[in-house]
């Protein structure tokens, strides 16, 4: 059934629920699709206050794999990561210049990229987090939320040669109004690099949606709402060529089945893995399917 709502991308005012929700503070958030675009958002968003208190200090901290992201805490899981690989798919797109990175964390990628050249410049909404970056680091982090506030001002107009975010793309309130600040703070041929994953674009969930349509029931999440719009290829596509970009590239990627996290029920979990094999191969040779993207869009 449709349901009034303003489509960010391209101004559709209908919207349909999908069989996804997540129960948060009493109350559900809905997955609505597009009815034309298809761009897939949760209604109602939490609130400014709710999504500072989501980031507060034990969302890096903490292990803990019902409410938060991961099964090992941020700090632990990047205290000796090699950034090596990262640095030299950087040096693809510009050999040196300026970089910034949107939700940079502790500031450990920005420190390689540093000692390779390139002035490093990070945005982090977690106080605690870009505090250590800047103690520990000496980093330029600014500690605010990116928005078109910082645009001309901490983060000057066509002036970054990449910027980058790994998984951050989907936890903005407005991903399509960012992408337009971004492109304004970009060079003329530089790019934005983002890594998005792409959950229901699994063979698995594609499955489950389709059953939980056919009986008329839905997927609820009790973690925080993080994902407040879920990408597919398509409409991530759409996204960036909506927003003033020249060039599109995406990359699709899967997780192996060993890494794949299971926190759902016991019949759930061995349908995700069994199907995860062959998901993980079609994605690896005919690039579809996947859970994860790589979008590289230039200005
Ligand atoms: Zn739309």
């Amino acid at each position: 059934m449709g349901l009034d709502f303003n489509c960010a991308l391209c101004g559709g005012t209908v919207g349909n629920k999908i069989p996804f929700r997540y129960l948060f503070k009493e109350r559900f958030l809905w997955g609505v699709r597009c009815s034309k675009c298809k761009l897939t958002v949760i209604l109602p968003q939490p609130s400014v206050d709710e999504i500072t208190e989501m980031y507060a200090s034990d969302y890096f901290t903490v292990a803990d794999k019902q409410t938060h992201h991961g099964d090992t805490d941020y700090i632990s899981a990047t205290a000796n990561v090699d950034f090596t690989e990262a640095v030299k798919s950087f040096k693809q797109h510009s050999d040196g210049g300026n970089f910034l990175e949107i939700g940079c964390a502790t500031g450990g990628l920005l420190v390689a990229l540093r000692n390779n050249g390139f002035n490093v410049t990070g945005v982090e909404i977690s106080s605690f987090a870009a505090e250590k970056g800047i103690k520990d680091h000496g980093l330029n982090i600014i500690n605010k939320s990116f928005t078109k506030d910082l645009v001309g001002k901490e983060l000057p107009e066509n002036h970054f040669d990449i910027v980058y975010m790994g998984d951050v793309l989907e936890h903005f309130t407005n991903p399509v109004e960012e992408l337009r600040n971004i492109n304004r703070i970009l060079k003329k041929g530089g790019c934005v690099i983002a890594e998005v994953p792409s959950t229901l674009n699994l063979i698995s969930s594609r499955i489950a949606f389709l059953i939980y349509r056919l009986t008329g029931k839905q997927k609820t999440m009790t973690i925080p709402p993080y994902h407040l719009t879920e990408f597919f290829p398509d409409t991530l596509k759409k996204t960036f060529k909506g927003t003033g970009y020249e060039t599109v590239n995406i990359k699709q990627n899967v997780k192996h089945p060993s890494t794949i996290p299971l926190r759902h029920s016991w019949a759930e979990n061995v349908a995700k893995l069994i199907l995860q094999y062959p998901n993980y191969y079609i994605t690896k040779y005919f690039g579809i399917l996947g859970d994860r993207m790589t979008a590289v869009a230039r200005k």
